[in-house]
């Protein structure tokens, strides 16, 4: 017989302003009649690729494949400059939906540029966002690991910049070992402020259950970083994508209390998913008979309707397809 009693959501998870603002933004246009197509997918969550579907919004690989007249919505890691001047020149209406965050960093990097800094970016090579940071200084120095961090150059006059969801005590460490490569160092930290809030809440919660589930994508750096936390605060964290891949009942053996979390990409609607699951799965017997209005009473505990996925009310399914 299973243990869990209660399962807690860790607040203020759900997307990130963001994240939300771009699939709003996508679904407005469609729901305007309007074709409407992402610039690679908004994020890669099976559920939300359906929902936009079912609104109409398909997301391309490139701007090739978007039929002239037909709208395309920027997804909010942006995008280099030249991405929107092909856009206009083929005629494309274009739905920015890059984050204000990562407008505010793209605008920085440019100044960075003007004024001949020798640029260091903190972020994961190839990663959507650092490839569109890339347009506005394409001679930035990209690192990651703290392995890669003795190739940075010295040069006299040098600036640190990041990638919005990289972690901020790799930050601080980075701009610490800077110190020493420069002789003047301007350091702008641009870890964006919903990571950090989100972090800390999830340490809070690891902090007071016994065992974590982290619900985001596979290869997700946020997510990764969240289930790091756990552990840091002593808490054993599994990591998953969505509540199907909770199988296992083991983890939750002898459990009372477990806490689900999720990265910025990550539906909260998921994680009331995840915890009926876990109350399916390793509820006491009470628990189990009531795991939908368990899990729902969790939800409403960390977020309010205003807190959700979407602003938008869902088309009704038959009005799917059109693109
Ligand atoms: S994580 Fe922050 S910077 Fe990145 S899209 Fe979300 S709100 Fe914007």
């Amino acid at each position: 017989m299973g243990t869990v009693e209660t399962v807690r959501i860790a607040k203020r998870t759900g997307f990130c302003y963001g994240v939300r603002e771009a699939i709003d933004k996508a679904k407005e246009s469609a729901a305007g009649g309007k074709a409407t197509h992402t610039l690679g997918q908004v994020v890669h969550n099976e559920g939300v690729i359906q929902n936009l579907l079912d609104f109409g919004v398909r997301s391309v690989e490139s701007l090739d494949d978007v039929n002239n007249g037909a709208a395309v919505v920027i997804r909010a890691h942006g995008v280099k400059p030249e991405v929107f001047e092909r856009a206009e020149e083929r005629g494309l209406e274009v739905i920015d939906g890059t984050c204000t965050w990562v407008v505010a960093e793209q605008r920085q990097l440019r100044e960075l540029v003007a004024e001949g800094y020798t640029i260091v970016l903190l972020g994961t090579p190839k990663h959507p966002e650092v490839v569109g940071l890339l347009g506005f200084a394409p001679d930035a120095i990209v690192v990651d690991e703290e392995a890669d961090w003795v190739n940075i150059p010295r040069r006299k006059r040098m600036a640190l910049i990041t990638q919005s969801t990289q972690p901020p005590w790799k930050f601080e460490k980075l701009a610490a070992f800077m110190v020493s490569r420069a002789h003047e160092l301007k350091i702008l930290n641009t870890v964006c402020p919903v990571t950090i809030r989100r972090q800390e809440d999830t340490l809070e919660l690891a902090r007071e259950v016994e065992v974590m589930v982290v619900v985001g994508g596979r290869h997700s750096a946020n997510t990764k970083e969240l289930t790091r936390l756990c552990e840091i605060a002593g808490t054993h964290a599994i990591q998953i994508e969505n509540a199907r891949d909770l199988d296992d009942p083991s983890p939750f053996d002898g459990k009372r209390v477990v806490g689900v979390t999720g990265g910025t990409s990550t539906p909260i609607e998921d994680l009331r998913d995840v915890a009926e699951r876990i109350f399916e799965l390793a509820g006491t017997d009470a628990a189990r008979a009531d795991a939908v209005a368990l899990a729902e009473q969790a939800l409403d505990a960390a977020a309010t309707p205003a807190g959700r996925t979407t602003s938008l009310p869902n088309p009704p399914r038959a009005a799917a397809g059109a693109a």
